[in-house]
């Protein structure tokens, strides 16, 4: 069966039309690309629910527009000798058949040409899981206030290198191990001073400086090179 294309009439997410494409399908999901909005639904759907689902979901999809189009149109995909950034250093992509995971042997990541994608980002997070918590749990030790650190997890977040919660627990993104390791330190001593303020008040930036006293060249580096580091292959 062909799936019928159409507008949801009078209906825009960042300046574009929002198509609609009904087929066999049991939910309704959400496509952005750069050219705008698609929305996957049932044949039934009501178009008012539909409606519904696209305001619900509009702050992130037109978030998410506006990176697509300024983003990196450029971002290589990720094929054998693909050069992958890891804390100041460059790990050559080795495309290998059969493997059961990436492995980093050397200067090397060797990955399963199966699913290259799939194996070097898990291959970063496990990574990130390993290496993050040492350093926010240094942060955290220096600071003699706030509320204690309960835990370290990472963030897959378009757009957001870290977060901490009321609750104590701070999130890196996990591509920050594509930046040099002062950016990672930064990103860690922010988060950790959130748990003193939980706002961008100068008591807050004091606590920064206290954690970091050289935090400002990576908190700039982050505004120029952060987009792409975001997208840094498809
Ligand atoms: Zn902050």
């Amino acid at each position: 069966m062909v799936p019928s294309l159409a507008l949801l009439p009078g209906l825009s997410v960042g300046g574009l039309p929002v198509q609609l494409r009904r087929s066999q399908r049991r939910t309704v999901s959400l496509r952005v690309t750069a050219q705008g909005l698609t929305v996957y639904a049932p044949e039934r759907t009501e178009e008012a629910r539909l409606r519904r689902f696209v305001e619900d979901k509009r702050a992130w999809a037109e978030r998410h527009l506006q990176q697509l189009q300024q983003g990196q149109p450029d971002a290589l995909p990720l094929t054998d000798g693909f050069p992958l950034p890891y804390l100041g250093q460059t790990l050559t992509l080795q495309a290998m058949p059969g493997l059961r995971g990436a492995q980093r042997v050397g200067t090397a990541l060797h990955a399963p040409s199966e699913a290259l994608r799939t194996a070097v980002e898990a291959w970063y997070k496990a990574e990130a899981l390993r290496l993050f918590a040492p350093i926010v749990q240094h942060y955290a030790a220096q600071l003699n206030r706030g509320r204690p650190l309960t835990a370290t997890r990472l963030t897959n977040a378009a757009g957001r290198w870290g977060s901490c919660t009321a609750a104590g627990v701070v999130r890196l993104h996990w591509k920050l191990l594509l930046a040099p390791p002062d950016i990672l330190k930064y990103v860690a001593a922010h988060e950790v001073a959130h748990l003193a303020e939980l706002n961008h008040s100068p008591r807050y930036w004091a606590e920064v400086a206290r954690l970091l006293p050289e935090y400002r060249p990576a908190e700039r580096w982050l505004k120029e090179h952060g987009a792409a580091l975001m997208q840094p292959w498809r």
